[in-house]
């Protein structure tokens, strides 16, 4: 976010410039959604920028921004820059608590070495006094030291608790942040980023049974020719709720890409996995789905799936292979219908 921005959105400004980036969408007719919103303020904020350059065109070209539009363009213009952006905010938040924590320590241990030098110094005295008098006095400044050095005490409990607050905020916020780097913005479901990660460990831990799945919408291009690309993510999110209804437990689905997504079957025979992938397959197509704007019908979604079994010792990539293999012999066989990779013993 440019300086003027973030001066803008925080200033007496902000809500006259938010309803003009909402007018500005409904123009353009986008949904506003958080993205959209976001993208928008960029957009307005610098109408030069190679993401308004990008917005300028496809509105030009009447081209639909869709949510997997937007969500490329945010992949493309804004999110390293984001996520970069808050990552390193957050840094340097922690790094000034921790440097005013080591501050007030260091300022205690001070008060309580010169605590220290006043007893000896008192200590000495009183050795060498002979009257009343210089005693009262030591006394005198030995309670003043005392006192000091318990209001330096309470003030560092009461700075190390209100670290320890912000600290534990940021761990939150850092937390979020990492989420929202795996989650899909369309489905909710994980992304691709997230599924690798748990293929990858997946595959390192070596446990067996794993059994990966990919399943594919059946000729979603054409679908989303036909209805608009609004519709075409509406149907990427009916999929996506059905699949995660069945993806509980230890199983892990993923938006793979595209109109494509990915389950990993943990600890699962072949047997239950192809279970699993003909309920998903038979629910997603019992449901006749309307186009909400016109209530048209939209016909049966289908999907083809490809599941194969981890062979110990293979890596990531030969398993994803291998499954999509399985996917495409679904494919060519008719589409709507679900294939096993060949076993061990019958592979080439
Ligand atoms: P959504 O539009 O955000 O809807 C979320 C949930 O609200 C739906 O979950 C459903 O339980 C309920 N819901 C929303 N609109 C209606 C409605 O008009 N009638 C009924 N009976 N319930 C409604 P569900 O069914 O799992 O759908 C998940 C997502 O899949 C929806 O999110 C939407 O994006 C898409 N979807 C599902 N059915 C249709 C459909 O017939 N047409 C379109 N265009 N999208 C659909």
């Amino acid at each position: 976010m440019t300086a003027e921005l973030e001066t803008t959105v925080r200033g007496p400004q902000a809500y006259a410039f938010a309803h003009h980036v909402i007018d500005e969408m409904e123009k353009a007719g986008v949904w506003p959604t958080r993205l959209n919103f976001e993208l928008w303020l960029h957009y307005l904020d610098d109408r030069e920028s190679p993401l308004a350059c990008e917005i300028d065109r496809l509105l030009a070209a009447s081209d639909i921004i869709s949510d997997e539009v937007s969500e490329r363009l945010a992949a493309e213009f804004l999110p390293r820059g984001r996520l970069s952006e808050q990552i390193r905010d957050a840094g340097a938040v922690l790094d000034r608590e921790l440097a005013s924590v080591a501050h007030a320590i260091a300022k205690a241990h001070k008060t309580q070495a010169d605590y220290g030098d006043t007893l000896a110094d008192a200590s000495n005295t009183i050795e060498a006094a002979d009257a009343a008098s210089p005693l009262k006095a030591l006394v005198g400044g030995l309670s003043t030291a005392t006192k000091r050095a318990r209001r330096e005490t309470a003030v560092l409990e009461k700075r190390l608790e209100t670290s320890n607050k912000e600290i534990a905020r940021l761990r939150e916020h850092l937390e979020e942040v990492r989420r929202e780097a795996m989650t899909d913005a369309l489905t909710s479901l994980a992304n691709r980023k997230a599924f690798d990660e748990r293929l990858e460990q997946s595959c390192a831990s070596g446990d067996a049974p794993l059994i990966l799945a990919i399943i594919d919408i059946d000729h979603f291009k054409r679908f989303n020719d036909t209805w608009g690309h609004q519709t075409g993510d509406q149907v990427l999110r009916y999929v996506s709720t059905v699949l995660s209804r069945f993806s509980g437990g230890n199983r892990f689905a993923a938006r793979f890409g595209g109109e494509e997504f990915a389950i990993l079957f943990p600890g699962e025979s072949a047997g239950t996995v192809l279970a699993a992938l003909e309920t998903i397959r038979e629910e997603v197509a019992s449901r006749a789905l309307r186009r909400r704007s016109t209530n048209d019908d939209l016909g049966k979604v289908t999907l083809s799936a490809g599941f194969a079994d981890y062979r110990p010792g293979e890596g990531p990539a030969a398993l994803l292979e291998r499954a999509d293999a399985a996917l495409y012999a679904s494919k060519r066989g008719g589409r709507n219908r679900v294939t096993r990779a060949p076993a061990l013993e019958n592979a080439a």
